[in-house]
C-alpha cells in the first residue's frame, strides 16, 4: 500500500442535501486518521455544500467537460467544478463510457482540460465480463491507459488511476487477489513507461468495485493496491468509515 493510501467516495447520482451529515461524519471521523487521505465525490449540485461542511477530507467531482466554456448545455466545465470547491475530478468511470459513449480520445480531452484547469485526476479503467472471460482483460485496460494518458508536469501530484472491472462495480463480485495483483503491476508497468520509475511508484493505483468494510483490508493489502474507489459502500458514514478504518 501507498504510504498516505487514498479512498474515495463515488456518491454517483445519490445525494441531496439531506446527505450532508454523512459527509460531515467522514470528515470528523476522518481528522483521526490523517494517514489516510479521504475524499467524496458528490454529485455536482452538492459540490460547494459539501466543501463548506469539511474540513480535512478532499471533494471532487464525477466528471467535466473537455472545453473551458462554451454552448454546452447542461454541461459542466473543470473550472466551474474547480470554482464550487472541487479538487479533483473522476474520469472514464464505466457508467460515463457506457452512458454517454466517452472514448478514450474524449477522456484524453477531458484529462487535459482538467489539469490546464488545476484539478488532479482520477482516472478510471476496467474491463466487462466478456473480455476477461476472453483472456483480454489486462491488454484491454493497458490499452484504455495508453489511449489517454497524457504528458503530464508533475504525475505524483496530478494523477491517480482506479483499476474498477466493470462487472465488479455494484454486483458483490470481486476479482480473485491474484487477478487484482496481475492488473494492478500491469497498470505500474504502463506508469513506469511513460513517466519513469520514481513517478510510477508514487502514483497511487486505486482498486473500486464492490469494496465493502468485510472485504477492504484483504484488498488494501494487495501489492499495487493504494487505496479504493468506493461507490455504494461511500453512501453513509457508517460503512464508508468501515473502509477507512481498513487503511489505517
Ligand atoms: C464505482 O462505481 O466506482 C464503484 C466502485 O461502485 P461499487 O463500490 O458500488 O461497486
Amino acid at each position: 500500500m501507498a504510504e498516505r493510501p487514498y479512498i474515495v467516495g463515488n456518491w454517483k447520482m445519490n445525494g441531496t442535501r439531506a446527505m450532508l451529515s454523512e459527509a460531515r461524519a467522514i470528515d470528523r471521523a476522518s481528522q483521526r486518521y490523517m494517514k489516510v487521505e479521504v475524499a467524496l465525490a458528490p454529485p455536482f449540485t452538492l459540490i460547494h455544500a459539501v466543501g463548506r461542511e469539511v474540513e480535512q477530507i478532499g471533494v471532487g467531482a464525477q466528471d467535466c467537460h473537455a472545453e473551458p466554456d462554451g454552448a454546452h448545455t447542461g454541461d459542466i466545465s473543470a473550472t466551474m467544478a474547480l470554482d464550487a470547491g472541487a479538487k479533483f475530478v473522476i474520469l472514464g468511470h464505466s457508467e460515463r463510457r457506457e452512458n454517454h459513449d466517452e472514448s478514450d480520445a474524449l477522456i484524453a480531452k477531458k484529462m487535459a482540460a482538467a489539469f490546464d484547469a488545476g484539478l488532479r485526476v482520477i482516472l478510471c479503467c476496467g474491463e466487462s465480463a466478456e473480455t476477461r472471460e476472453a483472456g483480454r482483460a489486462e491488454e484491454f485496460v493497458l490499452g484504455q491507459l495508453r489511449a489517454s494518458l497524457p504528458e503530464l508536469t508533475d504525475p505524483q501530484q496530478q494523477l491517480t488511476v482506479a483499476y474498477e472491472p466493470i462487472w465488479a462495480i455494484g454486483t458483490g463480485k470481486v476479482p480473485t487477489a491474484g487477478d487484482i495483483t496481475a492488473m494492478h503491476g500491469a497498470i505500474r508497468g504502463v506508469l513506469k513507461e511513460r513517466y519513469g520509475a520514481d513517478n510510477a511508484e508514487a502514483i497511487r493505483i486505486l482498486y473500486g468495485g464492490s469494496v465493502k468494510a468485510d472485504n477492504a483490508r484483504e484488498i488494501l493489502d494487495l501489492p499495487d493496491v493504494d487505496g479504493a474507489l468506493v461507490g455504494g459502500a461511500s453512501l453513509t458514514a457508517e460503512n464508508f468509515l468501515g473502509i477507512v478504518l481498513a487503511a489505517v
